[in-house]
């Protein structure tokens, strides 16, 4: 990756943790999971209203490093208004790209900001905190209710 590229993707993950979308507490939401990564102590709490099978409304609240944080806002930006399918499918692609398997650069693209995210993959350590805010919304849809642990 150029050096330009990997400010750019640098800036948007700042400003995601300084400017956190959607970050609040969803009164009525109807799904919602916890999800916890104990190897760098993210936490976070994810609010889902779906109606229909769509994601209608998503809220996160939370602690943690830059990257949890920023994924968690890029994700509730992103789920908005996309049917549990179509949110799935894009968790598998974001999965692939920061587990490195999602290499073709048009396949990348496709997935639009969250491509700030290929960094990380250099980063095993920090693949736990980009994917937790997926993991949480994955339990969130099947209503599971658990916490979500990025450890087994
Ligand atoms: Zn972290």
């Amino acid at each position: 990756m150029d050096t330009e590229l990997r400010e750019l993707y640098q800036q948007v993950i700042l400003d995601h943790n300084k400017s956190p979308r959607n970050f609040k507490k969803l009164e009525n939401a109807n799904h919602t999971a916890e999800g916890y990564n104990p190897l760098c102590g993210d936490k976070i709490n994810l609010y889902l209203v779906i109606e229909d099978n769509v994601v209608k409304d998503v809220s996160f609240q939370g602690s943690g490093c830059a990257i949890s944080k920023a994924s968690a806002s890029l994700m509730s930006s992103i789920v908005k208004g996309k049917t549990k399918e179509e949110a799935e499918q894009i968790f598998v692609k974001f999965h692939d790209l920061v587990t490195g398997k999602l290499t073709d650069e048009a396949a990348i693209e496709e997935l639009g900001k969250l491509a700030v995210f290929a960094g990380v993959r250099d980063f095993p350590a920090r693949v736990k905190c980009a994917s937790l805010a997926w993991h949480t919304l994955i339990s969130a849809l099947k209503d599971e209710q658990n916490v979500v642990s990025t450890e087994e």
